[in-house]
């Protein structure tokens, strides 16, 4: 391997600037880790109007650029931050970016232009690549959102002095998204006639982004190996099982770290008092800031359950709504939700609070402080997904020795080692059927536990904590499929 890759990471979210999930959290801490390992990484992101140019100390660099898309050329404007210790450079285009929210308004209504949007964006990182005159080794494309990278390279950039040596890699994060619009805006991203068939981008008359990104990609990979597994089936896939198995071995699973800047005891400044493994005092006292904060009764005894999640059926907290009142019933426990997505699940978990006092607390919205306080203050973290390509909540909550209760799937069941009743093994209480009534008995074995077995929980705890998974072997593991893109790039 070259001894310094150049990687341009495409992408369409980047903690600290702009967040709605995992993927986030991935694109700000990987080329960090891919940095330091002595790589040179430029991250390219949409500039959304809530990225502020004061808050990230942004400047306009390079005049405008001319993207051409399928009817003509479109300019954009580039602004430039080195706020962490990797470039980031933003592309605004006000006409598709000046807007509330990532891609939907706020009733949650996707941006009907979101084909073009991230079409766009897409191809002018691409063009941004070539007027900075940096000629990446890897385009590194996340999702649906710039899931084109990989077949414009291929298609109209294979000569080209600055992109003809890339070789792309495609992470999914999350394959329930696909990016699946009208074929009426096929043209516009100029893709080529010729390739609007069923092993491309056609996806039943429609066009189908991440398809198109699969096909297109010298390498696919998911974000653990048990979802890779998972979604060769079509239970999993939705709909793209084929068009992955049909990669073969160029599709694989690798999971992602956390930031260990931000999400760590000993350090996070976000928490009321730090803790380590060897001294956990600062957990109880973070313990009883978090049942003050959400009106809980202030009582260390009592084993608090945190949950922080977007409310979406994904995340089978559909099914915890049909057991969370027996649980809070039957067992002497306490609850903390953070959340926003669904606006019925949002009333739901909205009104507890009122109609259980003292046991349940909720916050519905996006709150970065209560996610850590959770994290930090509560025993056990709950995650009970219908699937989940990797999760992060359940590792933040390893390493912050919250106890994590989850369904076995996807990278929840690589990360948790099931709990083992008779030597106190194991981080975690693992369930497999998708059910309210295993989330009920599951919860329960871990409650009891808590109870009945404290020494139990102290091991755990411990064990939890000692987890490693920074960034650090998750970025080699990246780049040893980097290695892998560039010789099948090489092969033809
Ligand atoms: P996904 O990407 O599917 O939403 P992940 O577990 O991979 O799930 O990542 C979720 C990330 O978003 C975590 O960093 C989590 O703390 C954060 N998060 C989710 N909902 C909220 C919320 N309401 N407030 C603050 N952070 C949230």
């Amino acid at each position: 391997m070259k001894p310094s890759l150049k990687i341009a990471m495409i992408a369409s979210e980047c903690v600290p600037f702009a967040k709605t999930g995992g993927l986030a959290d991935v694109v700000g801490a990987l080329p960090k880790a891919l940095r330091a390992l002595g790589h040179d990484v430029i991250v390219i992101l949409p500039k959304y109007s809530a990225i502020l140019d004061g808050q990230f100390n942004l400047r306009p660099t390079l005049g405008p650029i001319g993207v051409w898309m399928g009817n003509g050329q479109e300019w954009c404007a580039v602004h430039t931050s080195d706020y962490d210790s990797v470039p980031v450079y933003f592309i605004e285009s006000n006409k598709y970016f000046d807007r509330w929210g990532l891609y939907y308004d706020a009733d949650f209504n996707d941006y009907q232009d979101n084909s073009r949007r991230f079409g766009f964006f897409t191809r002018a990182a691409l063009q941004l690549c070539r007027d900075l005159g940096f000629a990446p080794d890897i385009v590194h494309a996340h999702d649906w959102q710039t899931a084109l990278a990989p077949a414009y390279l291929k298609i109209w950039h294979w000569n080209d002095p600055v992109l003809g040596g890339a070789a792309s890699v495609l992470t999914i994060h999350n394959i329930a998204y696909q990016g699946v619009y009208h074929a009426s805006d096929y043209d516009y991203l100029g893709l080529q006639r010729g390739n609007f068939t069923a092993d491309k981008f056609e996806d039943h008359g429609k066009i189908n982004f991440l398809k198109g990104g699969i096909y297109y990609a010298d390498i696919v990979n998911t974000v653990s190996p048990t979802f890779a597994n998972e979604t060769r089936t079509p239970e999993y896939a939705h709909g793209l099982a084929p068009y992955l198995n049909n990669k073969g071995d160029n599709y694989v699973g690798i999971l992602n770290g956390a930031d260990t800047e931000r999400w760590d005891p000993s350090v996070d400044p976000l928490i009321p008092e730090r803790y380590s493994p060897a001294n956990l005092a600062g957990k109880a006292v973070c313990k009883r800031a978090l049942q003050r904060r959400f009106l809980l009764d202030v009582n260390p005894k009592v084993p608090v359950i945190g949950v922080i999640s977007r409310l979406v059926p994904q995340k089978g907290l559909d099914l915890l709504a049909q057991t969370i009142e027996s649980i809070v019933t039957n067992m002497v426990v306490q609850f903390v939700i953070l959340g926003a997505g669904d606006k019925g699940m949002e009333a739901f978990y909205g009104n507890l609070p009122a109609r259980y006092p003292g046991r349940i607390g909720s916050y519905i919205g996006y709150n970065e402080e209560n996610s850590h306080w959770i994290e930090a203050g509560a025993d056990l973290f709950l995650m009970p997904s219908i699937f989940e390509p990797c999760g992060l909540n359940q590792i933040y909550s390893l390493k912050y020795g919250t106890l994590p209760i989850v369904r076995a799937t996807g990278g929840l069941d690589d990360t948790i080692q099931q709990y083992d009743e008779r030597t106190g093994a194991g981080t975690g209480f693992k369930f497999l059927a998708p059910t309210a009534r295993a989330i009920y008995y599951t919860t329960g074995w871990a409650v009891s536990t808590y109870y009945d077995r404290p020494q139990h929980i102290q091991q755990m705890v411990q064990a939890a904590m000692a987890q490693d998974y920074s960034w650090g072997s998750s970025a080699r593991m990246y780049l040893q499929t980097y290695q892998k893109a560039l010789d099948n790039k090489a092969n033809g």
